[in-house]
C-alpha cells in the first residue's frame, strides 16, 4: 500500500510520520518510510537545491520540473519496487503538495501539472492521502517555534504569507473533497498525541478493508 502523510506547514506532518511508521511496525506491517521532496539520493540533491536560497530563488516552472524530477525518481526506484513487495510506503508528502504549492501557491495551472504527473508517473496517486488540516495561522507560529529552538535551515517557504499557506489548506481540501475515496482529513488542531493517534486510527481502518 502507498500512503501520503500531506499538511500545512506546522501541521504535525513530521511526527505523525514517525508515530506511523513505529506504530505499524509494532503491529507486523512491513514499512518503509520516505518524503519528498527527497526520498533518493538524487531526490534529496533536488532537495537541497530546492529549499536553500530566497523564496523567489526559482521560478516556479523550474520549482515544478525540479520537484516532478525528484518524484519520478523516487516513484520508480523506491515507490513502486517497495509497494510491489508487499510493503507499506509512508511518504511525507507527495504530488498533492505539487498540486497545493506549486499549483494553488505558485500560480501553476491545475491542468498543467496533471498532465506532467500523469506523463512522468503514469499517474499514481497515493492508495491512501492524509491531509493534516490546520489553520496556517496555528502552523506558522508552530513551525517559527521550531526553526528558532532547532536552527533548522530549511525555512525559506515558511517566511512566505499567510494568504499563500491559506491557499495551500483551500487546495489540499479540495483534493480531498475531489477523490473522498482515497483521502481522510484529519483535524491536526489539537495535541501531538491526539493528532497522531487519529492519524493512526484512520490508516489502520484503510488497511482492514
Ligand atoms: O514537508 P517539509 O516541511 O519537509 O517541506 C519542506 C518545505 O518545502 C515546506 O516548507 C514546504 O512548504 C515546501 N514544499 C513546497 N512544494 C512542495 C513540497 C514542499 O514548496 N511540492
Amino acid at each position: 500500500a502507498f500512503i501520503a502523510i500531506e499538511g500545512v506547514d506546522g501541521s504535525g506532518k513530521s511526527g505523525v510520520v514517525r508515530h506511523l511508521i513505529a506504530a505499524l511496525a509494532d503491529r507486523g506491517h512491513d514499512v518503509l518510510g520516505t518524503r519528498e521532496p527527497g526520498g533518493t539520493p538524487q531526490g534529496e540533491a533536488l532537495r537541497g537545491l530546492l529549499l536553500s536560497g530566497a523564496d523567489d530563488a526559482w521560478d516556479p516552472r523550474a520549482e515544478l520540473l525540479l520537484m516532478t524530477a525528484a518524484r519520478v525518481q523516487h516513484v520508480a526506484r523506491v515507490v513502486l519496487p517497495a509497494v510491489a513487495a508487499g510493503r507499506v510506503v509512508v511518504s511525507d508528502r507527495y504530488a498533492g503538495s505539487t498540486l497545493a504549492y506549486q499549483g494553488a501557491g505558485r500560480g501553476m495551472a491545475e491542468r498543467m501539472i496533471r498532465d506532467l504527473h500523469a506523463a512522468m508517473v503514469d499517474d499514481l496517486w497515493p492508495d491512501l492521502t492524509l491531509v493534516l488540516d490546520l489553520d496556517p495561522a496555528i502552523g506558522l507560529v508552530r513551525s517559527r517555534r521550531r526553526l528558532a529552538v532547532d536552527a533548522i535551515d530549511e525555512g525559506r517557504f515558511e517566511s512566505l504569507d499567510l494568504p499563500f499557506h491559506q491557499r495551500i489548506r483551500t487546495a489540499f481540501l479540495a483534493q480531498a473533497a475531489a477523490a473522498p475515496d482515497r483521502h481522510v482529513v484529519v483535524d491536526a488542531s489539537g495535541t501531538p498525541d491526539a493528532v497522531q493517534a487519529a492519524a493512526l486510527a484512520a490508516v489502520e481502518r484503510f488497511l482492514k478493508r
